[in-house]
């Protein structure tokens, strides 16, 4: 079989999972009686220390219900520019929500509290509305990068102190919670509104939450609906996210590890790159770039996919590769080699 290392959305339910997804008790969760829903959304509002919590079908509508709530038409949002609302979310902010989004830059996918500060506007009445700052921790497209919390912290307060909502998109929170070894709780009390995923690194087939305070939660409810997010028998997927609680936070850990494996194996390639370098890996996620001899990243990806190993192009000569649930350190090392016998042998 294929080592997938496209994403860790690729994981399949263990066969552990399927039975607590086909234990457990049901109802419509539309109707309001769904008893498994109501299960996994007391537990992850307690295990991130927020008021309440709303199980949504992806981390984009959680993201989305989120700006929904925290704004109006014609705001602004302040995000880092390699963030997942702008380039992952297919303009949602702009159709759902009628926002513009203020691109701050900096390393690791981080910004500091004067550039908040800097970015921030005035009351003047040319001015769009600055109502919302979007934290995305571990950052995604920067690496899988972790926010140490003392630096989140200066961040949400500058904001917060300014009159902006602070909401975190926490796709990979307990990736970064595992790796930093702060809680998910501590790093999500920062923010006004947290979203995290399921179906990444923890195994879910399914599903993402919005988290926060109870009154904004219950609109954020109404508008689920509104964007189709109303789901009947939902517990038989939040099943399998309970399950993923209890049983796959600490074993991140392991992917952790097997990512460092994998860029350490892959910087001793000639004509490859480890982005930010083989010690720089801070979570589940591997970039690298190569040297154009070898190819483009489409190229390379496509060779390699041949010859069993799946990677990502994100770029004309950028690769990612992603630890995850299905991927022991055994098929890390056969993923090592496959990519060094076809990177050394020269382009067709
Ligand atoms: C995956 C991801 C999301 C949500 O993606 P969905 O595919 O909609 O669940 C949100 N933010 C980040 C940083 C992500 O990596």
């Amino acid at each position: 079989m294929d080592i997938d290392l496209r994403s860790d959305t690729v994981t399949r339910p263990t066969a552990a999972m399927r039975q607590a997804m086909m234990a457990a008790p049901l109802g419509d969760d539309v109707l309001g009686d769904e008893p498994t829903v109501q299960a996994l959304e007391l537990k992850v509002a307690a295990l991130l220390g927020k008021e309440a919590a709303l199980f949504t079908p992806s981390g984009t509508m959680a993201n989305q219900l989120a700006i929904r709530c925290h704004t109006e038409h014609g705001d602004e949002i302040i995000a880092h520019a390699e963030s997942h609302i702008i380039h992952y979310e297919t303009g949602s902010p702009a159709a759902l929500s009628g926002c513009m989004i203020r691109p701050l830059t900096g390393a690791r996918g981080q910004f500091d509290a004067d550039s908040v500060r800097a970015a921030v506007r005035g009351s003047d009445i040319h001015s769009p509305r600055s109502r919302l700052l979007v934290l995305e921790n571990t950052q995604n497209r920067a690496g899988g990068t972790v926010w140490p919390l003392d630096a989140a912290q200066r961040v949400a307060t500058a904001a917060q102190e300014l009159g902006l909502a602070v909401h975190l998109d926490g796709a990979r929170l307990f990736n970064a919670s595992i790796a930093a070894g702060y809680s998910a709780a501590s790093f999500a009390s920062i923010a006004d509104t947290v979203s995290v995923c399921f179906s990444k690194g923890l195994g879910a087939p399914v599903g993402s939450a919005l988290c926060g305070p109870a009154p904004l939660i219950a609109r954020a409810r109404r508008f689920r609906k509104m964007f189709g997010g109303g789901m009947r028998q939902s517990g038989l997927l939040a099943a399998a996210c309970i399950h993923a609680l209890d049983h796959h936070l600490e074993r991140l850990a392991e992917d952790h590890a097997n990512a460092r494996r994998l860029a350490a194996l892959l910087h001793g390639i000639p004509g490859t790159h480890l982005e930010p370098g083989p010690d720089g890996i801070d979570t589940n996620m591997v970039f690298f770039t190569i040297d154009p001899s070898l190819g483009t990243a489409a190229e390379v990806c496509t060779r390699m996919a041949a010859a069993g190993v799946r990677m990502i192009p994100m770029g004309a000569n950028r690769i990612r590769a992603v630890t995850h649930l299905d991927v022991d350190r055994a098929a890390i090392e056969q993923a090592a080699a496959i990519a060094r016998s076809l990177l050394t042998r020269r382009a067709p």
